[in-house]
């Protein structure tokens, strides 16, 4: 356990203050990706490199900070992690960022986009989230990687980006409690996890259109709906999968799956789907990164 608050590489864990002697905060894990966040809605507004993806970053930043500023609302001590969960992992502005949260930042990071979850978190937030892979009329939609994946099931249920994760939240008994995104990714999280509040930042016209609500609206209302959300963490009942998963991902063409089939135990289903029987949900979930890795080969 390190000294201080702060990621225990050794341990690929988050050790917060709450598990040093003597001081006694809850723990928040904040995931962040960026196609859900107002402001956006073409792929050129969140690709690295891009002027309009350099803009953006001041407004992802922003959403992320009125969701610390919410959790701190909520309980003055509370230990903020903060994630990122979008690209190669380095899009908020550390410098912008609530001084008050330690951020998780660059790839590859044990846990990818939930990197730092742990089994003593009290929540999980989920800021700039999109639909999944296949929904109509969704900002950007995809799973992990819209060049290779096209579906995701876990013992035949299809999840996306923000079904995955939290399932896998719920996996470790941390209980998800607020997303923010478009109204695509709302309908999909009360789907997944019953219970759980939405922010809609947007409503999809579209794979690449929507109607926008003003960047400070969409902070205003993250900050306003966190506290409550924290507060009915209780209330929350998301998906979870407890024993073994049957996986099977779909990508978009054959080929992609060639790789992938030289993990010992991966199965081809048919021409597109691999079959890989996981003998947990934290399995299966690695699992389908590496086959979107493997993929994109
Ligand atoms: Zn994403």
């Amino acid at each position: 356990m390190p000294e201080q608050p702060g990621y225990d590489g050794a341990a690929a864990a988050w050790v917060g203050a709450g598990d040093l002697e003597g001081v006694i905060g809850m723990r928040v894990l904040v995931s962040v990706d960026m196609e859900g966040i107002a402001g956006v809605v073409h792929s050129d507004d969140i690709r690295p490199g891009h002027s309009e993806y350099e803009r953006n970053r001041n407004l992802l930043t922003a959403e992320v900070n009125a969701a610390v500023r919410g959790i701190h609302a909520y309980q003055a001590d509370a230990q903020v992690l903060v994630t990122e969960a979008h690209a190669e992992f380095r899009n908020l502005l550390p410098e912008l960022l609530d001084r008050r949260a330690e951020l998780l930042r660059g790839t590859p990071k044990p846990g990818g986009m939930m990197a730092g979850l742990a089994a003593d978190m009290d929540a999980a937030l989920f800021i700039g989230y999109h639909g999944k892979a296949g929904m109509p009329r969704s900002v950007m939609a995809h799973t992990i990687s819209g060049r290779v994946i096209a579906d995701v099931r876990c013992n035949g249920r299809s999840l996306g980006e923000l079904g995955l994760n939290t399932a896998l939240a719920a996996h470790h008994g941390v209980p998800p409690v607020l997303v923010s995104g478009d109204d695509t990714v709302a309908a999909e999280a009360a789907a997944v996890a019953p219970g759980i509040r939405c922010v809609v930042v947007k409503h999809a016209l579209g794979a690449r259109a929507a109607a926008l609500l003003h960047p400070d609206e969409a902070c205003d209302r993250i900050e306003r709906e966190v506290p409550m959300a924290l507060a009915d963490r209780q209330d929350v009942r998301p998906l979870r999968f407890d024993g073994p998963v049957q996986l099977e991902v779909q990508v978009l063409r054959p080929q992609m799956t060639e790789q992938a089939l030289l993990v010992p135990g991966m199965e081809r289903e048919d021409g597109c789907t691999l079959r890989y029987a996981a003998p947990d949900f934290p399995t299966a979930y690695q699992v389908t990164e590496l086959i979107a890795t493997l993929g994109a080969i």
